[in-house]
């Protein structure tokens, strides 16, 4: 059987395969501690919990309209207002499986066979698979660490051309946690803007800031900017909820409605309990989100400390999200029990197999010197697992 090429031109997500196969692993009796996928440790809050129990209880277990209830999206209209100043109304709205299903609706209402995607890297790593998948070209800029991992509008005016469509502005960024200021913002959409290229604004980790950062919505810029960008966002990070997959997408009336027709043939509504249950999320008791935000911070000190005492490493301090991105370039070309590492695959594939220790290469999100920890795991994780890394990498000749 000869496969699409679509389908021959992409692998599995990496972060979800190191993550499957840490847990292959563990299953086999090896103790791994993984640091690979984002995903929150703690349980669903217990009021969204029991409105998604409930929901079952009361026969609320069929399809919906295919872009969301009706409570729902007046839900994210009013956090939109609330917490983003984004006027919206319910029609511009359109909820899918996901943040993930999001970003890949817009992209196949927006994408035309050729059309050029900008991505900074380092990216999430399902950004330039996704424009693959729908004919685009990812333009890929990559940012530098001493710029604290962000576009800059010289970089990004030498990569536009006549058919850049789209960029995607993902803050606080995955997998580095900068979080992009305002005025940082303003200086790209005024580049963006009048040329007509769409913004997508992954804005998944909004709630997830440190140390005072300040998150900014990309649409709230102004109405002229609003008017070209589609906001993606999900409850998956800030309320626990990665399994019950319900993220969403805020746009201008037009592209809401080609998402949201899109969808009615590709997977119909998102999940009817879900659903209730992230209307619960957005409308109810907001502290579970600071207590998962300070035990993040905690664990978040503690990482990037003990990652810089490693010989061989060295990261800075993420404003947001929960991920490290360590620079492991000094380790290139050394050696640990007779193999050599020459890249962020070959250290990761060390660690795991030497040190227990699953974590995602930098190569996965489009810069090669440097390995993802995510810390959405237990200090004791993090302990252990960063002994283990400092023992082994300690060997290195
Ligand atoms: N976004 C998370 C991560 O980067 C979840 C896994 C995924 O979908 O990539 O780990």
């Amino acid at each position: 059987m000869q496969l699409a090429a679509r389908a021959r031109n992409i692998g599995a997500s990496p972060t979800l395969a190191m993550n499957a196969r840490a847990k292959e692993m563990v299953q086999q009796g090896i103790d791994v501690l993984s640091f690979t996928v984002g995903e929150p440790d703690f349980d669903t809050p217990i009021h969204i919990a029991e409105t998604g129990i409930e929901a079952i209880k009361d026969g609320f277990t069929r399809y919906t309209p295919a872009a969301g209830i009706p409570e729902l999206k007046e839900a994210i209209c009013t956090k939109l207002k609330r917490d983003n100043n984004l006027e919206y109304e319910p029609s511009d709205v359109v909820v899918s499986n996901g943040a993930k299903h999001s970003i890949y609706n817009a992209l196949q209402a927006l994408i035309e066979d050729g059309d050029e995607v900008i991505i900074p890297a380092p990216y999430w790593v399902s950004y330039t698979e996704m424009v693959k998948l729908n004919g685009g070209i990812p333009i890929v800029i990559p940012t530098m660490a001493d710029n604290g991992f962000k576009l800059t509008p010289e970089q990004l005016e030498e990569k536009l051309t006549d058919r850049t469509k789209a960029i995607f502005i993902n803050s606080p960024n995955n997998p580095t946690g900068a979080v992009y200021a305002k005025k940082e913002l303003e200086s790209l959409a005024s580049i963006l803007v009048p040329r007509g290229i769409v913004i997508i604004a992954d804005e998944v980790y909004e709630k997830l800031l440190y140390d005072g950062a300040v998150f900014t919505s990309v649409a709230s810029l102004g109405p002229d900017v609003k008017e070209h960008t589609v906001t993606i966002n999900g409850v998956s990070k800030t309320y626990a909820m990665t399994g019950w997959r319900i993220g969403y997408a805020a746009a201008p009336r037009a592209l809401a409605r080609a998402m949201a027709n899109i969808q009615s043939h590709a997977t119909s509504s998102p999940n009817s309990i879900a659903q209730l249950a992230a209307t619960a999320a957005l409308t109810g008791d907001q502290a579970p989100v600071q207590k998962m935000l300070a035990e993040f911070a905690r664990r978040r000190e503690l990482m990037v400390t003990k990652i810089n005492t490693i010989p061989g490493m060295s990261c800075r301090k993420p404003e947001g999200a929960f991920y490290v991105f360590a620079d492991v370039a000094d380790l290139f070309g050394r050696t640990i029990r007779g193999q050599q590492i020459n890249n962020s695959t070959d250290l990761a594939e060390l660690l795991l197999s030497e040190a227990h220790v699953a974590l995602v290469p930098g190569a996965a999100f489009g810069l090669d010197e440097f390995i993802r920890f995510s810390y959405a795991t237990s200090t004791d994780v993090i302990e252990r697992g960063l002994a283990r890394v400092k023992n082994v990498l300690a060997e290195a000749q």
